[in-house]
């Protein structure tokens, strides 16, 4: 079977790994620093905190930006559940703005409509988590000027978008939002087994989820509150100011995504060229794809394509699957899962994401996928969707 993604681990990784190892640290020790170090220079951006995945990241994303309980959130439907459950962990609530049928990323007209009408019935919206889905970026532009005037806090699930440009910066430079947050899973453009990113330009951000990955411990003694007893919180003390939570990686990972990161262009560029051949060959049938934004680059993590209304879609995925094609669905629209249904949602709430849904299929990309590969891939769908 031929997956639709799969991570790509070369010798040079297995020797990063092994001096970890063999190192005086298997976690929190130098290459911890090395790869935060090196993702934000990658991203053009002044703070990278690596911890032990995205979900994770999105948490303290939006502990860092103030949501608590009583707050809205909102994000895409077309996501992974994590992109939304952060805000839940958090005691917020959620809400969810409906896609853009060319791009499938949230759409700024929807979002600036839906902010109007919180706005009008007194509800102010503390942040909106915007999805860079597949790897295209969202229109940061867009949702900043909206940011500005509607004065709520803008994170990036850039989960799938390492790597990926918006007009002349890198995503992840948070040019345009408060925080971004990148995954390092298997799947995603690079990975450290488990693991994911909080990039911010922000020190006060930066300070703040730095605590709250390891407990919410203050180590430093200038910083430590007045206790009665002099001496009880000494040069060997940590003050434990705040609730916080052991969302830290490893040296190990990091040594793992030091090696992988030196790949990441490379990989792009490869992921670029696989999509532009599946285009090619998928252009003159009633195939649809997502609309790549002029002045952008995607990092393409994934390709999703839309198929006709009038097949199913399910058999067409039976029989990708039975001919050794490991093609797969992204997403389940979040607001669909049961637990989002006992919160109130329904079908029919964002009509957009559930035509998406209905009709998508992510066809195989990753960067050492064989042209002759996307051939095949590309008759047997033709073939499935032929046949009907
Ligand atoms: C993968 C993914 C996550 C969660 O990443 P983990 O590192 O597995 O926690 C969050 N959001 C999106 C959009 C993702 O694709």
């Amino acid at each position: 079977m031929i997956p639709y993604s799969r991570q790509q681990v070369s010798a040079q990784d297995v020797e990063s790994v092994c001096q970890a190892l063999r190192s005086e640290f298997l976690t929190q020790g130098p290459r911890v620093t090395q790869f935060q170090d090196a993702l934000a220079t990658y991203c053009g951006v002044k703070h990278c905190l690596a911890v032990s995945n995205a979900t994770a990241a999105l948490h303290l994303a939006c502990l860092a930006v103030d949501v608590g309980p009583g707050d809205l959130v909102l994000t895409s439907p077309i996501t992974f559940v994590a992109s939304a459950n952060c805000a839940l962990y958090c005691g917020a609530d959620i809400d969810f703005v409906d896609i853009d049928s060319g791009t499938f990323c949230l759409d700024p007209q929807k979002l600036e409509d839906k902010l109007r009408d919180y706005r009008q019935r007194g509800t102010k919206v503390k942040a909106v988590i915007a999805v860079h889905f597949a790897g295209q970026s969202c229109d940061m532009k867009a949702l900043r000027a909206l940011a500005n005037d509607y004065q709520f806090s803008l994170i990036e699930d850039a989960s799938h978008a390492l790597g990926a440009r918006y007009h002349d910066i890198t995503v992840g430079s948070c040019q345009y939002s408060d925080i971004t947050v990148f995954s390092f899973h298997p799947v995603k453009m690079i990975t450290t087994g488990e693991g994911g990113a909080l990039l911010t330009n922000s020190d006060e951000v930066n300070s703040k989820v730095k605590r709250l990955a390891s407990h919410g411990l203050v180590r430093e003694p200038a910083q430590f509150m007045p206790f009665p007893e002099p001496d009880w919180f000494a040069e060997w003390a940590y003050q434990q100011q705040e609730l916080g939570f052991n969302y830290r990686i490893t040296d190990i990972q990091c040594a793992l995504g030091l090696s992988q990161l030196t790949k990441l262009d490379e990989w792009v560029l490869a992921r670029n060229q696989l999509a532009e051949h599946y285009r090619s060959l998928l252009e003159h049938h009633p195939i649809e794809w997502q609309e790549v934004r002029q002045n952008c680059i995607s990092s393409f993590h994934l390709m999703v394509v839309l198929l006709p209304r009038s097949i199913s879609r399910r058999t067409v995925f039976l029989r990708m699957r039975d001919a050794g094609f490991g093609v797969n669905i992204h997403y389940i629209p979040v607001h669909t899962q049961p637990y989002y249904l006992r919160l109130g949602f329904a079908l029919g709430d964002f009509p957009v994401a559930e035509d998406y849904y209905r009709r998508c299929l992510s066809l195989p990309l990753f960067p050492d996928l064989q042209p002759q590969e996307v051939q095949e891939i590309c008759a047997n769908l033709i073939e499935c969707c032929d046949e009907r």
